[in-house]
Protein backbone atom coordinates (compact mmCIF):
# COMPACT_ATOMS: atom_id res chain seq x y z
CA UNK A 1 0.00 0.00 0.00
CA UNK A 2 2.86 2.63 1.06
CA UNK A 3 4.52 1.38 -2.21
CA UNK A 4 1.48 1.90 -3.99
CA UNK A 5 1.04 5.78 -2.45
CA UNK A 6 4.81 6.38 -2.64
CA UNK A 7 4.43 5.78 -6.48
CA UNK A 8 1.24 7.53 -6.94
CA UNK A 9 3.41 10.56 -5.48
CA UNK A 10 6.02 10.08 -7.93
CA UNK A 11 3.18 10.55 -10.85
CA UNK A 12 2.49 13.67 -9.14
CA UNK A 13 5.36 14.92 -8.63
CA UNK A 14 6.60 14.07 -12.43
CA UNK A 15 3.10 15.26 -13.92
CA UNK A 16 3.86 18.54 -11.61
CA UNK A 17 7.36 19.32 -13.11
CA UNK A 18 6.71 18.32 -17.05
CA UNK A 19 3.41 20.89 -16.23
CA UNK A 20 6.34 23.69 -15.87
CA UNK A 21 8.38 22.89 -18.26
CA UNK A 22 5.57 22.85 -20.66
CA UNK A 23 4.22 26.22 -19.50
CA UNK A 24 7.96 27.50 -19.55
CA UNK A 25 8.31 25.87 -23.61
CA UNK A 26 5.34 27.28 -24.19
CA UNK A 27 6.12 30.76 -22.52
CA UNK A 28 9.78 31.00 -24.79
CA UNK A 29 7.99 30.20 -27.88
CA UNK A 30 5.35 32.04 -27.67
CA UNK A 31 5.12 32.24 -31.44
CA UNK A 32 3.67 28.29 -31.64
CA UNK A 33 0.66 28.31 -33.12
CA UNK A 34 -2.27 25.58 -32.56
CA UNK A 35 -0.50 22.33 -33.65
CA UNK A 36 -3.91 20.46 -34.16
CA UNK A 37 -2.74 17.46 -32.00
CA UNK A 38 0.55 17.64 -33.38
CA UNK A 39 2.25 19.74 -30.44
CA UNK A 40 5.97 20.15 -32.18
CA UNK A 41 6.20 22.95 -29.97
CA UNK A 42 5.73 20.63 -26.78
CA UNK A 43 8.08 17.59 -28.04
CA UNK A 44 10.93 19.12 -29.84
CA UNK A 45 10.99 23.05 -28.70
CA UNK A 46 12.52 25.72 -30.53
CA UNK A 47 14.27 28.52 -29.52
CA UNK A 48 14.93 31.29 -30.92
CA UNK A 49 18.34 31.46 -31.38
CA UNK A 50 18.27 27.81 -33.01
CA UNK A 51 18.74 27.74 -36.67
CA UNK A 52 15.80 26.91 -38.68
CA UNK A 53 15.63 22.96 -38.80
CA UNK A 54 15.74 20.89 -42.17
CA UNK A 55 11.94 20.19 -41.34
CA UNK A 56 10.11 23.14 -39.72
CA UNK A 57 11.96 26.37 -39.11
CA UNK A 58 9.70 26.97 -35.27
CA UNK A 59 9.83 30.60 -34.59
CA UNK A 60 10.42 33.16 -36.92
CA UNK A 61 13.98 34.66 -36.77
CA UNK A 62 12.94 37.93 -34.97
CA UNK A 63 12.77 38.33 -31.00
CA UNK A 64 10.00 36.07 -29.71
CA UNK A 65 8.11 38.89 -27.54
CA UNK A 66 8.58 42.14 -29.54
CA UNK A 67 8.40 44.62 -27.43
CA UNK A 68 5.74 47.99 -28.09
CA UNK A 69 9.23 49.64 -27.29
CA UNK A 70 10.54 47.76 -30.79
CA UNK A 71 8.27 50.42 -32.70
CA UNK A 72 9.52 50.43 -35.91
CA UNK A 73 7.36 48.60 -38.36
CA UNK A 74 9.30 45.38 -39.94
CA UNK A 75 10.08 45.73 -43.83
CA UNK A 76 7.16 44.59 -46.15
CA UNK A 77 8.88 41.63 -47.10
CA UNK A 78 8.55 39.59 -43.95
CA UNK A 79 11.07 38.43 -41.62
CA UNK A 80 9.13 35.30 -40.09
CA UNK A 81 9.97 31.93 -40.74
CA UNK A 82 11.23 31.74 -44.92
CA UNK A 83 10.35 35.38 -45.59
CA UNK A 84 6.82 35.24 -44.36
CA UNK A 85 4.86 38.44 -42.93
CA UNK A 86 4.79 39.30 -39.29
CA UNK A 87 4.18 43.06 -39.92
CA UNK A 88 1.71 45.26 -41.80
CA UNK A 89 4.23 47.31 -42.76
CA UNK A 90 2.87 50.16 -41.42
CA UNK A 91 1.76 51.40 -37.94
CA UNK A 92 -1.48 50.18 -38.08
CA UNK A 93 -2.24 46.65 -36.58
CA UNK A 94 -3.75 43.70 -38.13
CA UNK A 95 -5.95 41.29 -35.99
CA UNK A 96 -6.24 37.76 -37.85
CA UNK A 97 -8.67 35.34 -36.50
CA UNK A 98 -8.02 31.67 -37.51
CA UNK A 99 -9.47 27.80 -37.97
CA UNK A 100 -12.92 28.97 -38.59
CA UNK A 101 -15.48 29.77 -40.01
CA UNK A 102 -17.42 28.22 -36.49
CA UNK A 103 -20.99 29.00 -36.28
CA UNK A 104 -20.46 29.31 -32.46
CA UNK A 105 -18.20 31.82 -32.48
CA UNK A 106 -17.29 33.31 -35.87
CA UNK A 107 -20.73 35.44 -35.47
CA UNK A 108 -19.59 36.70 -32.08
CA UNK A 109 -16.01 38.18 -33.48
CA UNK A 110 -18.32 39.31 -36.16
CA UNK A 111 -20.78 41.05 -34.04
CA UNK A 112 -18.42 42.97 -31.74
CA UNK A 113 -15.54 43.90 -35.14
CA UNK A 114 -18.75 45.94 -35.84
CA UNK A 115 -19.53 47.39 -33.22
CA UNK A 116 -16.12 48.82 -33.03
CA UNK A 117 -16.21 49.79 -36.78
CA UNK A 118 -13.21 46.98 -36.79
CA UNK A 119 -11.99 45.50 -39.94
CA UNK A 120 -10.05 42.11 -39.83
CA UNK A 121 -8.43 38.92 -41.50
CA UNK A 122 -9.87 35.43 -41.31
CA UNK A 123 -7.86 32.71 -42.13
CA UNK A 124 -10.27 29.91 -43.00
CA UNK A 125 -9.76 26.09 -43.18
CA UNK A 126 -11.31 25.07 -46.61
CA UNK A 127 -13.58 21.70 -45.02
CA UNK A 128 -14.79 24.93 -42.37
CA UNK A 129 -15.48 27.28 -45.21
CA UNK A 130 -17.55 24.25 -47.21
CA UNK A 131 -19.65 23.47 -44.36
CA UNK A 132 -20.58 27.29 -43.37
CA UNK A 133 -20.78 29.08 -46.69
CA UNK A 134 -22.63 31.60 -44.98
CA UNK A 135 -20.06 32.75 -42.97
CA UNK A 136 -17.81 33.04 -45.49
CA UNK A 137 -20.33 35.60 -46.93
CA UNK A 138 -20.55 37.35 -43.90
CA UNK A 139 -17.25 37.93 -43.78
CA UNK A 140 -16.96 38.79 -47.02
CA UNK A 141 -20.00 41.40 -46.65
CA UNK A 142 -18.13 42.86 -43.26
CA UNK A 143 -15.63 44.21 -45.43
CA UNK A 144 -13.08 42.02 -43.79
CA UNK A 145 -10.31 39.84 -45.42
CA UNK A 146 -9.32 36.57 -46.48
CA UNK A 147 -6.89 33.83 -45.50
CA UNK A 148 -6.18 30.56 -46.69
CA UNK A 149 -5.46 28.04 -43.94
CA UNK A 150 -5.07 24.95 -45.73
CA UNK A 151 -7.92 22.60 -46.53
CA UNK A 152 -7.86 20.58 -42.72
CA UNK A 153 -5.33 22.31 -40.99
CA UNK A 154 -2.50 20.28 -42.02
CA UNK A 155 0.44 20.94 -39.91
CA UNK A 156 2.28 18.44 -41.76
CA UNK A 157 1.57 20.14 -45.28
CA UNK A 158 5.17 21.63 -45.77
CA UNK A 159 6.54 18.36 -46.04
CA UNK A 160 4.57 16.77 -49.17
CA UNK A 161 5.01 16.99 -52.35
CA UNK A 162 4.89 20.46 -54.40
CA UNK A 163 1.67 18.77 -56.27
CA UNK A 164 0.02 18.00 -52.82
CA UNK A 165 0.58 21.44 -51.44
CA UNK A 166 -0.38 23.08 -54.58
CA UNK A 167 -3.69 20.63 -54.65
CA UNK A 168 -4.38 21.54 -50.90
CA UNK A 169 -4.22 25.22 -51.20
CA UNK A 170 -6.19 25.37 -54.23
CA UNK A 171 -9.20 23.11 -52.96
CA UNK A 172 -9.34 25.45 -49.97
CA UNK A 173 -9.40 28.62 -52.20
CA UNK A 174 -12.13 26.74 -54.08
CA UNK A 175 -14.31 26.32 -50.89
CA UNK A 176 -14.29 29.87 -50.44
CA UNK A 177 -14.84 31.05 -53.88
CA UNK A 178 -17.65 28.29 -53.99
CA UNK A 179 -19.46 30.68 -51.35
CA UNK A 180 -17.88 33.88 -52.32
CA UNK A 181 -17.31 34.22 -55.98
CA UNK A 182 -14.38 35.61 -57.30
CA UNK A 183 -12.98 36.17 -53.24
CA UNK A 184 -10.06 37.78 -53.24
CA UNK A 185 -8.01 35.44 -50.71
CA UNK A 186 -4.68 37.18 -50.12
CA UNK A 187 -2.80 35.15 -47.66
CA UNK A 188 -2.14 31.82 -46.92
CA UNK A 189 -1.02 30.62 -42.94
CA UNK A 190 0.65 27.75 -42.53
CA UNK A 191 -1.27 25.62 -39.80
CA UNK A 192 1.27 25.47 -36.40
CA UNK A 193 3.78 28.31 -38.27
CA UNK A 194 5.32 25.31 -39.82
CA UNK A 195 6.61 26.54 -42.80
CA UNK A 196 8.97 24.88 -44.90
CA UNK A 197 10.58 26.66 -48.63
CA UNK A 198 7.82 24.67 -50.50
CA UNK A 199 5.01 25.54 -48.98
CA UNK A 200 6.49 29.48 -49.62
CA UNK A 201 6.93 28.86 -53.34
CA UNK A 202 3.82 27.51 -53.64
CA UNK A 203 1.54 29.97 -51.84
CA UNK A 204 3.50 32.57 -53.53
CA UNK A 205 3.00 30.80 -57.10
CA UNK A 206 -0.54 31.12 -56.25
CA UNK A 207 -0.90 34.72 -55.95
CA UNK A 208 -0.65 34.32 -51.92
CA UNK A 209 1.34 36.16 -49.62
CA UNK A 210 2.87 33.67 -46.59
CA UNK A 211 1.29 35.06 -43.83
CA UNK A 212 2.97 34.40 -40.12
CA UNK A 213 2.20 36.62 -36.93
CA UNK A 214 3.95 38.83 -34.38
CA UNK A 215 1.61 38.58 -31.26
CA UNK A 216 0.28 35.32 -30.26
CA UNK A 217 -1.75 35.35 -26.77
CA UNK A 218 -1.94 31.11 -27.54
CA UNK A 219 -6.09 31.50 -26.97
CA UNK A 220 -5.92 28.30 -28.03
CA UNK A 221 -4.92 26.59 -24.60
CA UNK A 222 -7.85 28.44 -22.74
CA UNK A 223 -5.56 30.46 -20.75
CA UNK A 224 -8.99 32.89 -19.75
CA UNK A 225 -10.38 36.33 -21.62
CA UNK A 226 -7.91 38.08 -18.88
CA UNK A 227 -4.65 36.91 -20.01
CA UNK A 228 -5.54 36.83 -23.45
CA UNK A 229 -6.15 40.47 -23.26
CA UNK A 230 -3.01 41.57 -21.21
CA UNK A 231 -0.36 38.96 -23.95
CA UNK A 232 -1.88 40.99 -26.62
CA UNK A 233 -1.85 44.58 -24.93
CA UNK A 234 1.51 44.42 -23.85
CA UNK A 235 3.13 42.48 -26.70
CA UNK A 236 1.33 44.83 -29.88
CA UNK A 237 3.45 47.59 -31.26
CA UNK A 238 2.99 49.63 -34.49
CA UNK A 239 2.63 47.19 -37.12
CA UNK A 240 1.83 44.12 -35.35
CA UNK A 241 -0.35 41.13 -36.46
CA UNK A 242 -1.86 39.42 -34.13
CA UNK A 243 -2.99 35.73 -33.78
CA UNK A 244 -6.32 34.74 -32.33
CA UNK A 245 -8.81 32.06 -33.14
CA UNK A 246 -12.28 32.00 -33.62
CA UNK A 247 -12.70 28.17 -33.96
CA UNK A 248 -10.72 24.88 -33.07
CA UNK A 249 -12.54 24.67 -29.70
CA UNK A 250 -13.93 26.65 -26.85
CA UNK A 251 -13.34 30.52 -27.90
CA UNK A 252 -15.73 31.91 -25.31
CA UNK A 253 -12.22 33.61 -23.72
CA UNK A 254 -11.08 35.15 -26.70
CA UNK A 255 -14.51 36.90 -27.61
CA UNK A 256 -14.70 37.92 -24.31
CA UNK A 257 -10.95 39.27 -24.56
CA UNK A 258 -11.92 40.90 -27.81
CA UNK A 259 -14.61 42.85 -25.66
CA UNK A 260 -11.83 44.66 -23.93
CA UNK A 261 -9.13 44.54 -26.52
CA UNK A 262 -11.08 46.29 -29.23
CA UNK A 263 -11.20 49.26 -27.49
CA UNK A 264 -7.92 49.37 -25.71
CA UNK A 265 -6.22 49.09 -28.95
CA UNK A 266 -8.59 51.76 -30.52
CA UNK A 267 -7.13 54.01 -28.46
CA UNK A 268 -3.86 53.63 -29.35
CA UNK A 269 -3.36 52.01 -33.03
CA UNK A 270 -5.25 52.33 -35.99
CA UNK A 271 -6.53 48.46 -36.74
CA UNK A 272 -6.63 46.86 -40.61
CA UNK A 273 -8.35 44.44 -42.54
CA UNK A 274 -4.86 42.99 -44.31
CA UNK A 275 -5.10 44.38 -47.68
CA UNK A 276 -5.84 41.73 -50.70
CA UNK A 277 -3.31 43.63 -53.16
CA UNK A 278 -0.02 43.22 -50.64
CA UNK A 279 1.51 41.02 -52.98
ZN1 LIG B 1 -4.55 27.34 -37.22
Amino acid sequence: MSTLRAAGLVTLVLAALLGSAYALGRSLVPEQEHNAGVKASVNSPHYADQPPSQDFPGPPRHSPSPSPSASTPASDDGDGPYGSRTSTGSSRVALTFDDGPDPRYTPQVLALLKEYGVKATFCVVGENAESHPNLIQAIVADGHTLCNHSWNHDVNLGKRSPDAIRADLLRTSDAIRAAVPGARIGYFRQPGGAWTRPVVSTCEELGMTPLHWAVDPADWTVPGAANIASTVMTQTGPGSIVLLHDAGGDRSGTVEALRHLLPELLDRYQLEALPVDAT
